[in-house]
């Protein structure tokens, strides 16, 4: 028997690993139904003009380099994640979508080289404590930090518009490492199916990134939005229709828990670039990206008191 075959195969088996859990992230050929714009926009048709949301505004509390292959699978170099909170102003009252990490939480979860502004996220605690509703695309920490550290429970408590699985992960963050007494007497939310929480703003369940993540559509006075959270963390996986690699998935359990529901999610979403060219597309965490949308007037840097 030749000498090299044996080397031969554990070479080819260990390649072959090495794709399946760092190259192969494809997203499929066909999404399906996965995001129904026309059941969302039905949901706010009766919305009146003057009630509709005005603007939406983004603060980055940090951001911090991360190597692109754990981004997007395959991907060479850095990326610049950040972390952000949306405000969605509206007559009747803001919405504030994604309550991000503060100083402690950022530097637990990102380590040396993240860049933290202790001043944006002091603008989003006063935001929270003036918003109508407070929401969140999902339960990660860097998602819902801000709720269950926030200085004034009481007082944001009857404002939060969370699920039981966003609400549930809200404990080990705070303080007491308990959940608020008055978070804990309010209702969560039930999210059958897509539901309008405030006008123009439908919530839409989207299990997949976590058990827990939802899209949020939203209707202004100028166009339409799309909060995607965590379905991907750059653009780029969307256009290139790349999802991230299974690897993290051992790392960090809680990512991409529906890895197949976020590849067909990813997809979807390659498809409203080029049905819905209009629509504003907003994932959480993609600085470079997030900043061009500022620069063209589709979204502004800072909350509004
Ligand atoms: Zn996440
Ligand atoms: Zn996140």
């Amino acid at each position: 028997m030749n000498k090299w075959i044996a080397p031969l195969l554990v070479l080819a088996g260990l390649g072959a690993l090495l794709w399946w859990a760092v190259l192969d992230a494809a997203a499929p050929s066909r999404a399906g139904a996965v995001f129904d714009l026309g059941a969302y926009r039905a949901l706010v048709a009766d919305d009146r003009a003057e009630t509709l949301p005005t603007e939406v505004r983004v603060e980055f509390v940090g951001s911090a380099n991360r190597p692109a292959f754990a981004v997007q699978a395959g991907a060479m170099g850095a990326r610049r994640i950040a972390y952000t909170s949306f405000q969605i102003v509206a007559p009747a009252g803001d919405t504030i979508i994604d309550a991000p990490v503060d100083r402690a939480q950022g530097e637990a979860m990102t380590g040396k080289g993240l860049t933290f502004s202790d001043a944006a996220y002091e603008r989003v605690l006063a935001a929270m404590s003036n918003a109508a509703t407070i929401a969140v695309t999902h339960e990660h920490a860097d998602h819902i930090t801000a709720i269950a550290r926030h200085p004034a429970p009481a007082a944001i408590a009857a404002h939060l518009a969370l699920t039981s699985i966003q609400r549930d992960a809200l404990a080990p963050l705070a303080p007491t490492a308990a959940l608020d007494p008055a978070m804990a007497a309010t209702a969560p939310l039930s999210l059958s199916g897509p539901t309008r929480i405030a006008p123009g703003i439908v919530m839409v369940p989207a299990a997949g990134h976590s058990p827990g993540s939802v899209v949020f559509y939203v209707k202004t006075g100028a166009r339409e939005y799309l909060f995607i959270g965590d379905i991907v963390w750059a653009m780029s996986n969307i256009t290139d229709l790349t999802g991230r690699p299974r690897f993290l998935h051992w790392i960090i359990p809680g990512v991409d828990t529906g890895r197949d529901q976020v590849l067909a999610q990813v997809r979807a979403l390659h498809d409203l670039t080029a049905s819905e060219p209009e629509l504003a597309i907003l994932p959480a965490h993609d600085a470079v990206y997030l900043h061009k949308l500022i620069a063209t007037g589709i979204l502004t840097e800072r909350f509004a008191p």
